[in-house]
């Protein structure tokens, strides 16, 4: 069996050439089009684009199903007045 292909389609951390190293990264949606919405993956540590993807609208449906499944990150959503 080969895992790769599914490790690409989570990718959770990619390399940054600003950081020099494999860095977490943060999806952003950054464009819709009628039959594809493009994913921008921002390094978490210095913010700069490392990666980009499309996803069409067959594999959004699968797409949905994994993000629903993702716990929420609750941590760095705190705030003080
Ligand atoms: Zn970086």
């Amino acid at each position: 069996m080969n895992q790769q292909q599914f490790e690409n389609f989570t990718a959770s951390s990619l390399y940054c050439e600003k950081c020099k190293a494999a860095m977490p990264v943060r999806e952003r949606l950054l464009l819709v089009l009628p039959d594809r919405e493009i994913f921008d993956y921002l390094c978490t540590g210095c913010g700069s684009s490392v990666g980009r993807r499309e996803i069409t609208a067959g594999e959004k449906t699968l797409a949905q199903a994994m993000v629903r499944r993702r716990p929420r990150r609750g941590a760095a959503h705190q705030l003080t007045q």
